[in-house]
């Protein structure tokens, strides 16, 4: 067992697509550090949670290991390392949150001049992937036979390189895919940045921090676009406006000066557009107001 701590240790992505919003995400939930020179390391100042920047291929092994207890990082490489790790290791961390950044797919990816049929076509191809595991458990599950060609980087030029006949890689816009006469065809895998931590409790003061820092986090990510809505509006066409906010806790509902007008507020979790506001305007709506909502505990 690692010995018990009074400090909770968070990995997070050093520099690249992860590291800026999973420190703002933190941030947002109250945490602040005092930097240190080399910034590897970063001591935790409002609560005692410290912060590790490290490569994101490494946070599930420090977690593995216990020398972090909590780590960010995308689900396609906590999910690749589980799979590499199944026979030691992977029943002491998992996924607690999916955190609503940094999304992106495993695609599969051919050239575009193939006529595509289907899984069937990969028969006896070879593939270039940073995801050899999650590869190779799809084709086993396909009863695939194809060659998987491991590469750390620079995989979607190996069709071109002659290297491979199609490559398994993250996708986000496509981009990059189309760059190099390639077109996904399949998805393995939806990914987007997620808290991950042991599987077991803490043993000690860190299950009731992170225990906090769940609770926040949640907070945090219930309110992503939520706003307050405020208004007024006859009684009678009450129904019909909440018809058209079904994305809105239940209102709390005010008479105002005991005739048959109401004020309402409610918290709505979806986007408040213009166009849902001339929406509701003329289903009877009246003074609507959106409001920012900073925090929330529930
Ligand atoms: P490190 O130096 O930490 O190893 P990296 O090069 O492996 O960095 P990044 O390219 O910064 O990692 O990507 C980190 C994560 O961002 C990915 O694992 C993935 O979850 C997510 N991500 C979102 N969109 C994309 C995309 N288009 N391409 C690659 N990763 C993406
Ligand atoms: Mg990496």
């Amino acid at each position: 067992l690692p010995a018990a701590r009074d400090r909770l240790r968070v990995a997070i992505q050093k520099s690249g697509r992860l590291s800026e919003p999973a420190r703002a995400l933190l941030t947002s939930c109250g945490l602040s550090w005092r930097e240190s020179r080399d910034r590897l390391f970063c001591y935790g100042e409002s609560l005692p949670v410290d912060l590790l920047l490290v490569r994101d291929d490494d946070i599930p092994g420090l977690i593995a290991d216990g020398v972090c207890d909590l780590g960010i990082v995308g689900r396609n490489v906590l999910a690749e390392q589980l799979l590499q790790r199944s026979n030691g290791g992977a029943d002491k961390y998992r996924e607690w949150r999916a955190l609503d950044f940094g999304a992106c797919r495993l695609d599969i990816a051919v050239p575009d001049g193939w006529e595509w049929d289907g899984p069937a076509q990969l028969r006896g191809k070879r593939i270039a992937t940073s995801y050899p595991a999650l590869l190779g458990a799809w084709l086993r599950e396909q009863a695939i036979e194809a060659e998987v060609v491991p590469l750390s980087g620079s995989v979607e030029i190996a069709p071109r390189l002659g290297q491979a006949d199609a490559i398994c890689d993250l996708v986000s816009s496509g981009a990059t895919l189309a760059a190099n006469q390639l077109k996904p065809v399949l998805t393995l895998l939806k990914s987007e940045a997620v808290l991950a931590g042991p599987a077991t409790p803490f043993s000690d003061v860190r299950e009731e921090l992170a225990a906090l820092l769940l609770r926040r986090l949640d907070g945090v990510l219930r309110l992503k676009d939520s706003k307050l809505l405020l208004f007024q509006a006859q009684r009678h066409t009450v129904p019909a406006l909440l018809k058209l906010l079904p994305d809105a806790e239940p209102p709390t509902m005010l008479q105002v000066d005991g005739g048959d007008t109401l004020a309402l507020q409610a918290l709505c979790h979806g986007a408040m557009t213009w166009q849902r506001l001339e929406d509701l305007k003329h289903a009877g709506a009246r003074g609507l107001m959106v409001l920012p909502v900073e925090r929330m505990l529930a």
